[in-house]
């Protein structure tokens, strides 16, 4: 591992006034915020990751977790993935984001991983991680070994011919599927970004995979009032039973009337090179009754322009089925 400054900021200004220092985006940068440490420390292990400087955010006061007063809840930025998962108000109010979180890593990693890290977390491309592979994410004009080579984890929508990696959170998920803000703060002063625009698709830049600006911190998260009646679930589908990333997830979340659908909101994880959600396929599911043609039309609709590698074609019927299956659960 290269020797890097660790910078222990006591407060926020300090922390984006040695964020700010850095010379370019988070994706590249010199300086690098140091929440839980279970992504950033493991890549800088490998040399993936080479700061020169580690600006250590947990002692600025960013772990709350409460209801604002207009009803948003209040996620701060170093809340652990644990305590907003078994939170009273999370459980009741927004029950597939508890799944997702508790669906991810161990719990020794939910203890330590926070809220700005896991949506930060890097794609598990097993080439990105390897120094000795070509990879545009890592190196950009490098190349993508996993387009001719092992990409059955990866993504089937969103990707370009410089990266098809997919996007590993499933907290991201639950919370797009909620329509979730992430604030954010820089020299410059604050501003809000819809989770839906945080994420940038990889184009011919992969290495830039979110709106953040040089140097800002997350300082936290909401997310809006759950609708009243709407009811919500986390589907992870993997290789394994724990302790594995997602094949195919959706976060599903339902309001039914009078025996029919009168909102839907969902979203997929493990198919999108960032958390993917597309509202047409929402749409065709409002006032249609709660059965398996019209859960099926939404999929369709939702995978609708996927493209897939030489081994990971398996993903669309799976997704599909994955998300007629959530909306089934939830419905009945
Ligand atoms: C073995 C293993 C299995 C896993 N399985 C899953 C899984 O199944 N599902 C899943 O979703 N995840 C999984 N993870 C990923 C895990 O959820 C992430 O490692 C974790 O959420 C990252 O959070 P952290 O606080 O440790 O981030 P850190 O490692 O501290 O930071 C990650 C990145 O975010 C940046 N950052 C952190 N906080 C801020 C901030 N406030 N503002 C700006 N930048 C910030 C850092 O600079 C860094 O670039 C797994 C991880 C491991 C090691
Ligand atoms: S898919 Fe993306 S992360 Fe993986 S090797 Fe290709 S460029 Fe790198």
């Amino acid at each position: 591992m290269q020797t890097f400054d660790l910078v222990r900021a006591s407060d926020r200004p300090a922390a984006i006034a040695a964020g700010a220092e850095s010379a370019t985006a988070q994706q590249g940068a010199s300086v690098r915020f140091l929440a839980g440490g279970t992504t950033l420390i493991d890549l800088m292990k490998l040399g993936v990751e080479r700061p020169e400087r580690v600006v250590d955010i947990n002692r600025l006061g960013l772990d709350e977790i409460r209801k604002a007063e207009n009803g948003d809840l209040f996620v701060g930025a170093t809340a652990r993935n644990s305590d907003l998962a078994h939170h009273p108000l999370v459980r009741a109010d927004y029950a597939a984001l508890s799944q997702a979180i508790l669906a991810g890593a161990s719990t020794q990693l939910r203890n330590a991983a926070t809220t700005a890290g896991n949506l930060l977390q890097r794609t598990r491309c097993m080439y990105f991680r390897d120094l000795a592979s070509a990879c545009n994410k890592r190196k950009p004009g490098s190349g993508c070994p996993a387009i001719a080579g092992a990409n059955r984890m990866l993504a089937i929508l969103g990707t370009s011919n410089a990266c098809i990696a997919n996007n590993p959170s499933d907290m991201a998920v639950a919370m797009l599927a909620y329509d979730a803000v992430v604030h954010v703060q820089g020299v410059a002063g604050g501003r809000q970004i819809p989770l839906a625009d945080f994420y940038v698709l990889p184009g011919q830049r992969p290495d830039i995979e979110t709106m953040l600006a040089p140097g800002e911190l997350i300082t936290h998260v909401t997310l809006p009032p759950p609708k009243t009646g709407e009811r919500s679930v986390y589907l992870k589908l993997r290789d394994r039973a724990s302790y594995e990333f997602a094949l195919v997830s959706t976060a599903v979340a339902v309001t039914l009337a009078d025996g029919k659908i009168a909102n839907a909101r969902f979203a997929l994880g493990g198919v999108g090179a960032r958390p993917w959600r597309v509202r047409k396929a929402e749409d065709v599911l409002r006032g249609s009754a709660p059965d398996e043609r019209a859960f099926r039309n939404a999929a369709d609709t939702c995978l609708d322009g996927a493209r897939p590698q030489s081994h990971n074609g398996f993903k669309i019927e799976l997704a599909k089925r994955c998300i007629v299956h959530a909306f089934k659960q939830v419905t009945s």
